[in-house]
């Protein structure tokens, strides 16, 4: 079973002749472990696609299937208690908390789901903690660490619950292409070796090159759909 599924999904705007497709008819599914780009110019549909497939918003017509869950049959508390469990989001913008350190940051969404961290989950964050490169920062707050370091923050706190599937939407907009590597490599190896479900968002070929598979958007279709970028797609 995919980790998400979409069967025709359409998101209307807008009434009459401003009435706009954001998605139209949208078919799609995400296997566990694959890491997908998004890809498609300004307007595309990018953006509410990443939306109604986490439940941040509803489709006018269609079925999401988030988690083995039809988003249709859950009211809005059900998708955020699904979101909660099930989803963690990396964004441009990293969206840490300032007054807290990393590890606070990191820990997070366990304090607002109300759920200890177990001895075993404990281990894996320490684990991500050190294969980020981030154990000497652990007590820093967002405003010491730099730009590709916060996101590398945010990277963990999206991995630490291990969740069904993590959307990223244009996690490297704020970075030097340096770290713009790093991120996107830390992406790809949770992907390849913890089998970690990841769809990004991005209108950048070369953080496109980093997934295994290209959905390409225009006009709230998918036109496109390919296997990794051969190096002449990249330039
Ligand atoms: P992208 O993320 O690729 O830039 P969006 O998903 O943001 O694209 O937008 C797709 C289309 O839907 C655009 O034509 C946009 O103007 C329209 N759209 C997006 N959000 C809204 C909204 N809240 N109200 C009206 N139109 C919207
Ligand atoms: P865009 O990609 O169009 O520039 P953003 O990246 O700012 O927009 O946000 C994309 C969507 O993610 C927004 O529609 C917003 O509702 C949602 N979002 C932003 N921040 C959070 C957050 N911390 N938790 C959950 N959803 C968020």
């Amino acid at each position: 079973q995919p980790v998400l599924a979409m069967h025709q999904v359409s998101k209307l705007y807008g009434e009459g002749s401003g009435r706009v497709a954001a998605l139209d008819e949208v078919s799609v599914a995400i296997p566990r472990g694959g890491f997908t780009a998004i890809m498609g110019p300004s307007g595309s549909g990018k953006s509410t696609f990443m939306n109604v497939a986490a439940g941040l918003d509803d489709a006018t017509s269609g079925e999401v299937v988030l988690a083995g869950q039809p988003l249709s049959k859950l009211g809005d508390e059900g998708r955020t208690v699904l979101r909660r469990e099930q989803v963690g989001f990396v964004f441009q913008a990293f969206n840490l908390v300032p007054t807290l350190s990393a590890l606070e940051n990191i820990l997070l969404p366990f304090d607002l789901a109300g759920r200890k961290v177990t001895a075993e989950q404990r281990q894996w964050i320490d684990q991500l903690v050190h294969t980020l490169g981030l154990a000497e920062r652990i007590d820093h707050r967002p405003s010491e660490l730099s730009g590709g370091q916060q996101q590398r923050v945010a990277i963990a706190r999206a991995l630490a619950s291990q969740p069904a599937i993590i959307f990223a939407d244009e996690p490297t907009g704020n970075l030097d292409s340096r770290s713009s590597r790093e991120v996107l490599t830390l992406l790809r190896t949770a992907s390849r070796e913890y089998g970690q479900t990841i769809a990004m968002v991005s209108h950048d070929p070369v953080a496109a090159s980093y997934a295994d598979r290209i959905l390409v958007i225009a006009d709230g279709r998918i036109v496109g759909d390919h296997g990794p970028l051969t190096p002449q797609q990249i330039s």
